[in-house]
């Protein structure tokens, strides 16, 4: 897909562009993993629970995992009666837990009061487990790191205790964007030493999210480490990646609306804002930027719309100064980063297009001031 030639087709910016083709890339190279390992997996639906990327989840996985009660009902409208819906959220509030399990085909509870609370209330249509804290590490940014200190995601290892007696499955997921399966092999090693035989009182096991599958070269470690559960405890595996599938299929486009200097800085203004990916702002993060070089001579500070002097996608180097009108592309933007949009100051949220597998665009959702209206009055 030549995204610079497409964007120029675009009838509106800001546009969220989501690149079918790409998303078909990513789940079919999870469907050669399952087929070589023996996996299940699963599309973690809160990095972009748009209706398109769910149907086409269903068409190549084994189901979705969700933290919600409302992304349990979307996925249970999508999914029908085929597939498995997992969750597992510190968020389970006790007033939806009969509808929640309804709709859910395995939960891991998050803590130890979550199970004494609720798990006498599952039907046996859903299969209970626990989310394990593996207490193993592997950064050193306590923001993204589900094994911190004080962690509120899952159960210490060491304090499962006879619980592990009556569970069906356990579940972790302690890593973020890992282009390796070294934490994997770690993680479950650990478990291995720490639970034993134990493993083989089990059903299931869900080794979480947080890999990026398409960006690893060798899947050897995690085929073996699959295989190698399956025989030695007869154990259900499943994987339930999101930004793996959705996060290099969506660009945000954008289009400059205004120049001037500051402070003897050019200021490029664009028509979207850090409020249509919020995590830009909220980690620090300079995104990515397809038109800009960082060997070009021309260097400008881009920012968002937004009233927030913060709001800036940061210094870019151009080989020519960007103008009024011209179309800049964010891309690997497909993971959180519509699903945490909104409309501060009263900005559009983007218009969403497809790049089908034809390499036609197409408009498929369009917000306007109804929808705005609507949120707030
Ligand atoms: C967010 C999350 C995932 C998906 O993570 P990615 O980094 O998008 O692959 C999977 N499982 C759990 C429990 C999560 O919180």
């Amino acid at each position: 897909m030549d995204l610079t030639i497409e964007k120029a087709n675009l009838d509106s910016t800001p546009a969220f562009v989501i690149d079918e083709n790409r998303l078909i890339k990513n789940l079919s190279d999870l469907v050669e993993l399952k087929r070589q390992s023996g996996c299940q997996v699963l599309y973690s639906m809160k990095a972009l629970p748009f209706g398109m990327v769910l149907k086409l989840a269903k068409k190549y996985l084994d189901g979705l995992s969700v933290s919600s009660l409302f992304e349990a009902r979307l996925a249970k409208e999508i999914l029908g009666d085929t597939g498995h819906i997992h969750i597992s959220t510190p968020g389970l509030r006790d007033d939806e837990f009969n509808q929640v399990i309804e709709l859910c085909s395995h939960i891991s509870f998050n803590s130890i009061c979550q199970y004494q609370r609720l798990a006498g209330f599952a039907t046996n249509r859903c299969a209970v487990g626990l989310r394990l804290n593996p207490k193993l590490s592997f950064t050193n940014d306590s923001r993204f790191d589900p094994c911190r200190l004080y962690s509120k995601l899952g159960i210490d290892i060491d304090s499962l205790g006879s619980i592990m007696d009556k569970i069906e499955g356990l579940h972790f997921h302690t890593v973020f964007s890992t282009t390796d399966y070294i934490p994997l092999v770690e993680t479950v090693a650990l478990l291995k030493h720490k639970l034993g035989d134990k493993l083989s009182q089990l059903k299931w096991l869900n080794l979480g999210g947080g890999y990026l599958y398409s960006q690893i070269q060798n899947h050897q470690p995690f085929i073996d480490l699959v295989k190698q559960l399956k025989v030695a405890y007869d154990l259900e595996v499943y994987i339930e990646p999101g930004k793996a599938i959705v996060g290099d299929a969506g660009y945000l486009v954008t289009s400059v609306i205004d120049c001037f200097t500051s402070d003897g800085k050019t200021i490029v203004v664009l028509d979207t804002s850090v409020n249509h990916n919020p995590e830009i702002f909220e980690y620090q993060r300079k995104p990515e930027l397809l038109e800009a070089n960082g060997e070009g001579k021309y260097s400008c500070l881009l920012v968002g719309s937004s009233c927030l002097a913060g709001d800036l996608f940061g210094e870019y180097q151009f080989e020519s100064m960007p103008k009024l009108g011209d179309r800049l592309v964010f891309p690997n933007v497909g993971a959180y980063s519509l699903i945490k949009a909104n409309r501060f100051n009263g900005y559009n949220l983007p218009d969403i297009y497809k790049i089908d597998t034809e390499n036609n665009l197409k408009l498929i959702k369009q917000n306007n001031y109804l929808n705005y209206r609507e949120q707030w009055t």
